[in-house]
């Protein structure tokens, strides 16, 4: 498949000719072309957003409805693409991700016609706030779930009247391309969202600097993320920055110890350990550790995360072997590789184990540093207190769990523990409306519910006197 640009509602070749490798990660086999494409495309495709022709507050609604709809009937092809894109399961795509994807584009259809802003009376006059478009802005999106984050950027944007460009990962563009091309189908005016796809060093960089785009909101790394702040910042753009994490759970010894065990797995290893908010650092209360530590290998020896079937493969042959070098530095930093721990599939896949680590030091380089793969490791503390030290111990603070029966424990921690988010007894339960985002090297800003639509939009004061 070769695919091309979006630009002003059709597809379009870069303009140096030069196309990348899409390889499957499954199969190591390229399985199709992305378009290259550096500056000049870029600028065409803002022009192309700055030129569309803007939406009334109801027809932008009944557009995302519209895309949300013509979508959902082609998701086996959606879900066919995004797996071989990503790695992923067909089950997950077909049933995780692509639904996922359309309730964002149906939610944002109906934030958008329950949207209001404030009206502020005093005693000799009054005030109303006007909510108005950036006009155009720039999306820029990770690989590890590209077409949710794809819809959860690209549906606030286009409910609050901005035109889009997106630059979708490298890795990971057919679904992002497949819809463009649906929101023309539907009846979008051209140039109302395009993507634009390249190496984020030459089309991400070009969107970011460019004039006319007001505002970038931006998932990915935090390396990736502090670089583009350092672009748009002086340019005195709007940024909205959702990065990395390095997620503790922290189990006690009066949790449920079955919902303990399989919620404490999932957070470790779902889309094989490939999520910003993956709980990659488990914290256990000393008295139960031993018994936690067998009974979460156990859980995996069951058959429950197993890669090739249950579990898809990582993203790439590259990031296994960043992976698997981890794995070997925890066993030089002194840790035991209790579970997993070793590649598997076929030669050229990116397929490898769930891997649970003991013994390592709580601020080694493995219990710090953000693996982004199905590796885990687990530290015994002996009090609430150190708990928390040891879970606000890493630079990032994005999200994490908390595994207790005690509630007034559970409310007394999520008050100090650094993230954004906290889940107790559950991992990555999710509500459209609650603030989305991270504290420390994880983040600036939120996303979610009205949290996008204020981002995406600017307010502005109107005062009358009387
Ligand atoms: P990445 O930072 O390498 O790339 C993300 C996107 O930025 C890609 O589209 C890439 O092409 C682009 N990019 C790279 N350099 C750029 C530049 N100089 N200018 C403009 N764009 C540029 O991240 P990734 O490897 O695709 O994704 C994994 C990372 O994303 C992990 O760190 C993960 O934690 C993070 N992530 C965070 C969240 C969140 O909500 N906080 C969600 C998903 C993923």
């Amino acid at each position: 498949m070769k695919l091309n640009n979006w630009i002003h509602g059709q597809g379009v070749a870069p303009s140096s000719g030069l196309y990348l490798d899409n390889v499957n990660p499954k199969t190591g086999e390229v399985c199709g072309l992305i378009p290259r494409s550096d500056r000049t495309d870029v600028a065409n495709a803002v022009a192309a957003a700055q030129a569309a022709r803007r939406l009334t507050r109801l027809e932008r609604s009944e557009l995302l409805i519209a895309v949300a709809d013509a979508v959902a009937k082609r998701i086996p092809e959606f879900a066919a693409a995004e797996a071989m894109d990503s790695g992923k399961t067909l089950q997950a795509t077909t049933h995780g991700d692509i639904p996922r994807a359309l309730d964002n584009l149906r939610f944002y259809a109906a934030a958008l016609r329950n949207d209001a802003t404030a009206c502020h009376q005093m005693e000799d006059g009054f005030n109303y706030t006007l909510r108005q478009p950036l006009g155009n802005v720039a999306l820029i999106t990770p690989w590890n779930f590209p077409f949710h984050l794809f819809t959860w950027k690209v549906a606030p944007a286009i409910a609050m009247g901005n035109a889009v460009v997106v630059k979708p990962s490298e890795l990971t563009p057919t679904t992002a391309t497949l819809c463009a091309e649906v929101f023309t189908q539907v009846g979008a005016p051209n140039g109302l969202l395009n993507v634009v796809h390249g190496l984020g060093h030459e089309a991400g960089e070009a969107l970011v600097q460019h004039p006319d785009i007001k505002a970038v909101s931006f998932t990915g790394g935090t390396v990736t993320g502090k670089h583009i702040a350092g672009v748009a910042a002086p340019l005195l753009k709007k940024i909205s920055l959702e990065l990395g994490g390095k997620n503790p759970s922290l189990v006690f010894a009066d949790c449920d110890l079955d919902l303990a065990v399989a919620g404490v797995a999932r957070a470790a290893f779902f889309n094989a350990g490939q999520v910003c908010l993956c709980g990659s650092r488990l914290l256990v209360e000393r008295s139960i550790y031993a018994e936690f530590v067998e009974r979460l290998v156990a859980e995996v020896a069951a058959g429950a995360w197993t890669p090739g079937e249950s579990l898809g493969s990582l993203i790439s042959f590259a990031h296994r072997e960043k992976v698997a070098a981890y794995v070997d530095l925890a066993r030089q930093e002194g840790g035991t590789v209790v579970c997993g721990g070793n590649r598997v599939g076929p030669e050229k896949s990116a397929f490898f184990e769930p891997t649970i680590i003991t013994g390592l030091a709580i601020d080694c380089r493995v219990a710090t540093e953000e693996i982004f793969g199905p590796v885990v490791t687990v530290h015994p503390f002996d009090s609430e207190q150190q708990a928390l030290e040891m879970a606000n111990f890493v630079e990032y603070g994005l999200g994490s769990s908390i595994w207790t029966q005690n509630l007034t424990r559970a409310h007394r921690l999520a008050e100090r523990i650094e993230s954004g988010m906290v889940w107790i007894n559950t991992w990555n339960k999710r509500d459209f409306r609650v603030p989305f985002g991270g504290m420390k090297q994880s983040g600036v800003g939120r996303e979610g519910g009205r949290y996008s639509m204020e981002f995406f939009s600017q307010d502005r004061n109107v005062c009358i006197q009387l």
